[in-house]
């Protein structure tokens, strides 16, 4: 099949423009959701456009500046369900480390709620990665010796890091 793309006007009384706008009408006038993809039977059809949306959104995802911190852990996109956690606080810590929003100094001094955005035992930046591996912190204790990268990406090891935070009592 050749598909060509070209600009026509419309409303004039072009048939396959007129049969193209009757179409969108009655698609338009569908319930949500009854197109929806994962009612398709065509498993090989299911498969290609899945792996054309995980590329247009990795494409998408690449483009953007925004999360630089969570590209870090997480550069590649996927559907997969990354929380696994089986309590509430954890849950919620492993996606303040994972996202880069904690209460870290850097984010309280950006809201006015901190006077300094550096660390008070270093008087450097605090942000997460000073955070974790801050020497006065302890946050890493029991941890494999993996780069803070990987094992705020590994679920075992990143509740063994936030099981070390709430020990601690620092809120994060
Ligand atoms: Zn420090």
């Amino acid at each position: 099949m050749r598909v060509t793309d070209l600009t026509i006007a419309s409303h004039v009384g072009i048939p396959g423009n007129e049969k193209a706008d009757q179409h969108a009408k009655l698609a338009h006038a569908l319930p949500p959701n009854t197109m929806e993809i994962k009612q398709c039977t065509n498993k090989l059809a299911y498969d290609k456009a899945h792996e054309w949306l995980i590329s247009a959104w990795q494409k998408y995802y690449d483009g953007k500046q925004y999360a630089k911190h969570y590209k870090q852990i997480v550069p590649k996109v996927d559907t997969n369900i990354k929380g696994t956690a089986k309590h509430r606080q954890t849950e919620v810590y492993i996606s303040r480390l994972r996202s880069g929003h904690c209460l870290t100094n850097k984010t309280l001094f950006t809201y006015k709620r901190a006077t300094s955005e550096n660390c008070k035992h270093c008087n450097v930046l605090e942000d997460v990665q000073h955070l974790l591996t801050c020497p006065f912190s302890n946050f890493l204790q029991g941890c494999l010796p993996l780069n803070l990268w990987d094992s705020i990406r590994n679920p075992t090891e990143i509740e063994k890091i936030v099981k070390n935070i709430i020990a601690s009592k620092r809120r994060i």
